[in-house]
């Protein structure tokens, strides 16, 4: 049985890169970047709550660092240096190996570097903080928005959710489909380079991991205003088009979460800069919806008749 110190040794120690110090002393030490500030953010992942006990410990690597590193593309924040504490029932090396595999797979491929944690035994708990770099003024804020502005979305929400109704029997979708969202649950990609691409742009933004009404909600409480959605606007991806359930269809693409989409606002002028940085980017970025004077933090929903729809859920309450 490895002890503690020899899994840090073997599974997280790895050469400094851009730190001065990493794993191995009492603290990491890094270096301020002139004209950066520090954007920092945790984000935990709790077994019987985020995932199932005996979820590929792969996917859950990823995973783990793919939902931090979403909250630093929310915040235009370019991603640096990555911490994870970690509770794990047993020291499973097979488990650890593939943890690490996912989890450094993806920290290469943004150029993070774990520069510390903690380890211990318990029940299975993956908790990340991830230290981003961003100039104080282009920081992404959610509290930017302005009545007139207009809300944007990248890619598709609603595939993690309809994997999950699939996986409860919801819902049987056909092979290809559940293949596509199985991986949008599994292994979503997170948005940093538009979210740096969003840096000056956006008037405020967030990414969608609790539902795109209820996080369009938190747009609009720090911002002090109100967002109209237009729901045919809102894009489906294949799978999500294909579901013959409209209601379970509605539930996913509004408040299904677990997206780890851009949602943002910017001003009507922006338009052909906010097009260019699809282009540029090959992402798919859709106008769903304006920001009005109306009750901060109020997200209404229309049909194509202008009718305001109902929505049962508004997203995933943590303490529900
Ligand atoms: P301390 O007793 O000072 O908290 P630890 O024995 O917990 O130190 O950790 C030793 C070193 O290993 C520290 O640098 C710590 O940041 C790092 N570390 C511990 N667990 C992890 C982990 N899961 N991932 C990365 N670094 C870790
Ligand atoms: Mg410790």
């Amino acid at each position: 049985m490895p002890s503690e110190f020899d899994i840090i040794r073997r599974y997280f120690t790895r050469p400094v890169k851009r730190a001065l110090l990493g794993v191995g002393d009492d603290c990491a030490l890094i270096a301020p970047e002139p004209g950066t500030v520090l954007a920092v953010s945790t984000d935990m992942l709790v077994e019987g709550r985020h995932f199932l006990a005996g979820s590929d410990a792969a996917q859950l690597g990823h995973k783990a660092l793919a939902v931090n590193l979403s909250d630093l593309a929310a915040m235009g924040a370019a991603p640096r240096y990555a911490t994870l504490a970690l509770a794990l029932p047993e020291a499973d090396e097979t488990w650890l190996a593939q943890f690490t595999q996912g989890f450094f797979t993806l920290a290469d491929a943004f150029g993070v570097e774990l520069i510390g944690g903690d380890t211990t035994r318990g029940p299975r708990n993956l908790t990340v903080t991830v230290i981003g770099a961003v100039p104080p003024e282009l920081a992404l804020r959610r509290d930017g928005a302005k009545a007139g502005d207009e809300v944007w979305l990248s890619g598709c929400t609603g595939d993690a959710a309809l994997a999950l109704a699939h996986l409860n029997a919801r819902v049987r979708l056909s092979v290809a489909a559940l293949a596509h969202c199985l991986a949008r649950l599994h292994t979503p990609v997170p948005c940093v380079a538009l979210g740096l691409a969003l840096r000056g742009l956006a008037t405020s933004a967030i990414d969608v991991s609790d539902g795109l009404v209820a996080d369009l909600g938190h747009i609009g409480e720090r911002s002090g205003v109100a967002v109209e959605l237009r729901y045919t606007d809102v894009p489906r991806s294949r799978a999500l088009a294909a579901c013959a359930d409209e209601r379970l269809a509605r539930e996913c693409l509004l408040a299904g979460g677990d997206d780890y989409e851009l949602a943002f606002t910017a001003s009507p002028d922006s338009r052909g800069r906010v097009a260019a940085v699809a282009a540029e980017l090959s992402l798919a970025l859709t106008r769903i919806g304006t920001v009005s004077a109306g009750e901060p933090g109020l997200v209404s929903v229309y049909d194509a008749a202008g009718k305001i729809i109902e929505i049962a859920s508004k997203g995933f309450d943590h303490f529900g």
